[in-house]
This record gives C-alpha cells, sequence and structure tokens, in this order.
C-alpha cells in the first residue's frame, strides 16, 4: 500500500536556517531543494494518493468483488501453497473463483478456511486442500496432450453439491458435466453458479444435469477426465466405460479391507488398458443411487 505519510508529516528535525527564510524563491521548493525524498513526497501529496488508488484498484481485480474477500482468498491460496500444492493453473483457479458465494451466509467468514462446510441436504462442500489435491491428480493424467491451458480437456463430475467445485473444473476444463441426485442441490448449484457468472468475465462452462451420477451421463461421453466428490464401494461400471482413452478417474472409494475410504485414480492407457493406484485416506459423503 502507499505510504500516505501520517504523523512523520510533522519534522522533528533541527531547523534549516537557510530553509526557513522566508519567502523563499520558486527554484528553492520541490525538486530543486536537495531535500530528502520524504520532503519531496511532502510537497507532492497527489504522488501518494494516486498510488493508493492503484493498489485499490489492483486490489479489486476485475471482478468487483469487496477488498476483504480478495485478500482472504490469495490467503487461502498461499496456504493451499504451502501445504504443498503445486500446479499453478489449480492454484490460479483457486483464486478466481470466489468460494463465499457458494456458502450460505452465515458461513462465510468460514468460506476461506480449509474446512468442509454444510450445504443443505446433509451434504457438505469439501476442504479446498483435498478439492486441490484430487483436481491436480486430474490435471497429471498420462494423456494430456498439448492442450495444457485445458488440462481437463471434456470433465465429468459426479456430486455438483453447491457447484464449487464444478467452477473450478470449469477454469481448467473444455467443457464440464456436473451430476446431482438431490433437485434442490441441483438447483442451488444452478443458482449459484449464475451468481458467479454475474461476477467473472467468461463464465464457467459448466452443464448441469439432475440425475443418477452412477450412471455417469453416456451423451457427452467419453470424457478425459471424471472426478466423483462422493464415496462408494466400488466405482460404478459406467464410469469405466465413459473414460477417454489418455483419460484419468479420481475417486473416493472404499478400499475393500476395513480401513475406510481412499482416494482412487484409475488410468485409461491409449492401448484401452486400465490402471487402478490410490493414495491416501480420505472422508466422503455417500455415493447414492437414484434421485430425490
Ligand atoms: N463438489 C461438491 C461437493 C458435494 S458433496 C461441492 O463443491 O459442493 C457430494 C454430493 O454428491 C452431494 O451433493 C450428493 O447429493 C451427491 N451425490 C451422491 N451420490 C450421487 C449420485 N449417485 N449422483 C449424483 N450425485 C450424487
Amino acid at each position: 500500500m502507499a505510504d500516505l505519510g501520517g504523523p512523520a508529516a510533522v519534522s522533528n528535525k533541527a531547523p534549516d536556517r537557510k530553509a526557513s527564510r522566508f519567502p523563499l524563491r520558486l527554484d528553492q521548493m520541490g525538486s530543486g531543494r536537495p531535500a530528502a525524498s520524504r520532503d519531496n513526497l511532502l510537497l507532492r501529496p497527489q504522488a501518494p494518493l494516486q498510488a493508493a488508488e492503484r493498489d485499490r484498484k489492483a486490489i479489486m481485480a476485475p471482478q468487483g468483488l469487496g477488498l476483504d474477500s480478495v485478500h482472504v482468498r490469495m490467503r487461502m491460496v498461499d496456504r493451499l501453497k504451502a501445504d504443498g500444492l503445486q500446479n499453478p493453473r489449480v492454484l490460479a483457479a483457486f483464486a478466481r473463483v470466489p468460494r463465499h458465494l457458494f456458502v450460505d451466509t452465515a458461513l462465510v467468514n468460514q468460506a476461506y478456511e480449509d474446512t468442509s462446510l454444510p450445504i443443505g441436504l446433509g451434504q457438505t462442500i469439501s476442504k479446498p486442500s483435498v478439492v486441490g489435491a484430487m483436481i491436480a491428480l486430474l490435471c497429471a493424467r498420462p494423456g494430456l496432450g498439448a492442450d495444457a491451458t485445458r488440462p481437463l480437456g471434456m470433465c465429468l463430475e459426479i456430486g455438483t453439491g453447491c457447484g464449487y467445485q464444478a467452477a473450478l473444473l470449469a477454469d481448467l476444463a473444455r467443457q464440464v458435466i456436473s451430476i446431482e441426485r438431490l433437485r434442490d442441490l441441483h438447483l442451488k448449484a444452478r443458482h449459484n453458479l449464475d451468481a458467479v457468472r454475474r461476477q467473472l468475465p467468461g463464465s464457467p462452462d459448466v452443464r448441469l444435469v439432475y440425475g443418477d451420477g452412477m450412471l455417469g451421463h453416456a451423451p457427452s461421453a467419453p470424457y478425459d477426465t471424471i472426478i466423483a466428490a462422493a464415496g462408494g464401494r466400488s466405482l460404478p461400471q459406467a464410469w469405466l466405460d465413459q473414460l477417454a482413452p489418455g483419460g484419468r478417474l479420481v475417486a473416493p472409494m472404499d478400499d475393500g479391507r476395513g480401513l475406510g475410504q481412499v482416494l482412487t485414480v484409475v488410468d485409461r492407457h491409449l492401448d484401452g488398458r486400465l490402471q487402478q493406484t490410490s493414495s491416501g485416506a480420505v472422508l466422503f459423503v455417500p455415493l447414492k443411487s437414484g434421485i430425490t
């Protein structure tokens, strides 16, 4: 921020006999005078004011969001980075999408903490660090071609919830199809994404579908990336069928050995072969069939 002077404007230096003569000649004022640069600044109060206005415009950014939300969002991004999230595109998506627009008013002050939050109907918006880790895994898919600006390609999300993750994915995908089985949440996500579109230039290209995500979404298949925000006992066959060669699926799944949910990664190699690996333990809401 620009230094606006403040109490330091009152000089406590010994009086300068030469400078105290009155009246001063014109060439003794301003830059003609061999005074410290701070004194020069004091003679030109418009300079710090202009700098402050420049700072304000830079911080307000084109979204037109409030000063505070931009600051706290950037702090969240810094924390994610410090905790090991390295992909610059994923970090940029977190910096861009206003998470506070996706949570209830009463929870807005927690919107930029690394915590999951209730979004109604017993569901939760996932922790930013977990969402970031999952999206970064998708971005590292083996079949990623030259179009690194849209590393997620054609993306399917199962479990729209409030729509926050869908908005992040949209920043990195050619198109996102997001499915939700609870009608009220599907409508809520629609409302939230409309609010984001009003604030962010370049609206997120998300197609919201009300339906059972366990069936995937055949009309737009195959998908380069598939991400599930709810965990089941086993991977639905439809997801595997709809995964493109070179594509990657990331989903929380029961590890089958009583250890609970683990993050499961499935790659479809270019020859069609599927390869499954799993990373750390996670805790997601259950994947359920049917719609409500
Ligand atoms: N990504 C979401 C997190 C939502 S929580 C967000 O950013 O808010 C998981 C969501 O998955 C819940 O809304 C739940 O209703 C939904 N879900 C569970 N099973 C599903 C299924 N079979 N099809 C579609 N959505 C499902």
